[in-house]
C-alpha cells in the first residue's frame, strides 16, 4: 500500500474512533492494529519502553554458556503469552519461538543469542547483574529484547502473513558452539529454514555511529580457534638452573615464536591474529616449575591462513622443547567458521534497512571484524545476513567483554524493526521475487 494512503487510513479510523466516542486516543500500532495495517518502524517505536523492559529484567539474570533456564523460561513464558507456538530444550537449552502464518509461503529464521559472560559486571545503574561473577557484557541481553519484540509484532499480524518465522533463541554463543548444538537438533531441517537474519548490536565495528547499520557482502567475521598448550619441564631450585628444564623460559620463547607465524608465513594480505591470553606456571620467586600453562586463540578470514595457524603452532612448539629438552601437550578446539553474508540476501536485507533507518545510515563496511561469531554455523547451512548495529553508549567508553560495557538502549526499536521487516518480506516471498 502506498504509504500515504496507509496515513490517509490511519486518519479515517482515528476520527470514526472519536466520533463514535469509543476512545478519544489510540496509538498509531492499535489503529494499525485494529485495520491490519503493517507499519513496522511505527509499532517498534511503539514497544521500545517494553523493549528496554525485557532487556533490563535479562540483564539482571545473566546464565553462561548452556546455563541460561531462568532466561529461556521468561522468553518461553511471553512467547506463550502471546500465542507463539514454542519449543524448549532445543539445543539442550535454546528456545523456539514458531509464528506461522495463515498462508502458505517461505520459511525464514531470525536468530537470536541469549548467553551472557563470566565476567564481575562493574557498572552502577538500578539494573546490574544479581549473579556474581556473570554479565550481559557483549550485549546479548539487547538481542532477546528485538527477538521478543519480532515475535511480539509479528504474532500481532499473524492473520495476515503468509510463510513461516521461526525465531532462534540460542545458548553459548560465547565459545560454546551454541549454534551448532542448536542446528544438530534439527531446528533448521524440522522447520524447513530457508534463511536466516541476525544481527549484533554494540561497538564492534568503529565505522558504525549510534543507529546505523553496518553490512558487508561477504565477510564480516573472523573464524576463529581456541587453544591449550602446557609446556613439561623439570622443576628445581632457581639458583641451579642447570639442574632443572626451566618451562618458564622455554614457554618464553614459544610464545615469541608463534608471533613469527604471524609475521612471516601468513600473507600479508590475509588479515591473522594470534594471541595468548593466559599465562601461568610457578609459586615464587626462587622455585623453577615444573609446568607452565598457556592459553590462547587465533583469528583468520581465509581458509589457508587458518591451515598455516594451526599446523604450526603445534610444530613450533614441539620444534622448540625438543630442542630445550622439555616434553609438552597442546590441543586446538574446532573453532567456528568465519561469518560469511550471503550477497543476494544482503541486498534484500540492504533495501528494508535503508527503508528503516535511511539510506543514509546503512554502510557497507569498509572492513570486517576479527571478532567471531558463531551465526556462521547458521549461514554455512542457509543463505542470510549478519549485520551490525551501532549501539555506543556515550556513559561509557568500555569495550564489548568489559565489565562496564553497556549499549544505548534507544537502537532496541531499530534492531527489533529490521528483523522484523525482513522476516516478514521473506515469509511474504518478496526476496524470490526480487531474484
Ligand atoms: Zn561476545
Ligand atoms: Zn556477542
Amino acid at each position: 500500500m502506498h504509504p500515504r494512503r496507509q496515513k490517509k487510513i490511519i486518519n479515517c479510523v482515528s476520527i470514526l474512533y472519536y466520533r463514535q466516542g469509543a476512545c478519544y486516543y489510540l496509538s498509531v500500532s492499535k489503529i494499525a492494529e485494529a485495520v491490519k495495517i503493517r507499519d513496522f518502524k511505527q509499532e517498534a517505536k511503539d514497544i521500545q519502553a517494553k523493549l528496554v523492559e525485557w532487556r533490563r529484567w535479562c540483564h539482571r539474570r545473566p546464565g553462561v554458556g548452556f546455563a541460561v533456564e531462568e532466561t529461556a523460561d521468561y522468553i518461553a513464558a511471553r512467547l506463550e503469552d502471546w500465542g507463539v507456538e514454542t519449543e524448549r530444550g532445543v539445543g539442550k537449552t535454546g528456545v523456539v519461538g514458531i509464528v506461522r502464518g495463515s498462508r502458505p509461503g517461505p520459511t525464514i529464521g531470525v536468530r537470536v543469542d541469549m548467553d551472557a559472560l563470566p565476567i564481575q559486571e562493574e557498572n552502577t545503574h538500578d539494573f546490574v547483574s544479581k549473579y556474581p561473577g556473570k554479565m550481559h557484557a557483549c550485549g546479548h541481553d539487547g538481542h532477546i529484547a528485538m527477538g521478543l519484540g519480532t515475535a511480539r509484532l509479528l504474532s500481532r499480524h499473524r492473520q495476515d502473513l503468509a510463510g513461516t518465522v521461526i525465531i532462534i533463541f540460542q545458548p553459548g554463543e560465547e565459545g560454546w558452539r551454541g549454534a551448532k548444538a542448536v542446528i544438530d537438533d534439527g531446528v533448521l531441517q524440522r522447520h524447513q529454514v530457508e534463511a536466516i537474519v541476525a544481527g549484533h548490536i554494540g561497538t564492534l565495528s568503529p565505522e558504525l555511529t549510534l543507529g546505523q547499520v553496518g553490512i558487508t557482502f561477504g565477510p564480516i567475521m573472523a573464524a576463529v580457534n581456541n587453544f591449550e598448550a602446557w609446556v613439561i619441564g623439570r622443576g628445581g631450585h632457581g639458583a641451579l638452573p642447570h639442574n632443572t628444564v626451566d618451562p618458564v623460559v622455554i614457554s618464553a620463547e614459544i610464545i615469541t615464536a608463534w608471533q613469527r607465524i604471524i609475521s612471516r608465513e601468513i600473507p600479508p594480505l590475509y588479515p591473522a591474529v594470534l594471541t595468548v591470553g593466559q599465562i601461568q606456571g610457578g609459586s615464587t620467586h626462587n622455585i623453577i616449575p615444573t609446568e607452565v600453562y598457556l592459553q590462547g586463540t587465533i583469528r583468520y578470514f581465509h581458509q589457508s591462513a587458518g591451515d598455516i595457524l594451526r599446523t604450526r603452532l603445534e610444530e613450533v612448539m614441539a620444534g622448540i622443547c625438543k630442542t630445550w629438552k622439555a616434553q609438552y601437550k597442546f590441543k586446538l578446539d574446532q573453532g567456528y567458521p568465519p561469518v560469511i553474508n550471503d550477497p543476494q540476501f544482503t541486498k534484500f536485507f540492504r533495501k528494508i534497512a535503508a527503508s528503516l533507518a535511511g539510506p543514509e545510515n546503512v554502510k557497507v563496511l569498509e572492513f570486517p571484524t576479527m571478532v567471531s561469531e558463531d551465526v556462521s554455523f547458521f549461514l554455512q547451512a542457509v543463505p542470510g545476513t549478519f549485520f551490525l548495529l551501532g549501539a555506543g553508549n556515550t556513559g561509557t567508553d568500555s569495550p564489548h567483554h568489559h565489565g562496564r560495557f553497556d549499549f544505548d538502549e534507544s537502537i532496541l526499536w531499530l534492531g527489533t524493526a529490521l528483523l522484523t521487516e525482513t522476516a516478514w518480506q521473506y515469509a511474504e516471498g518478496k526476496y524470490q521475487q526480487c531474484n
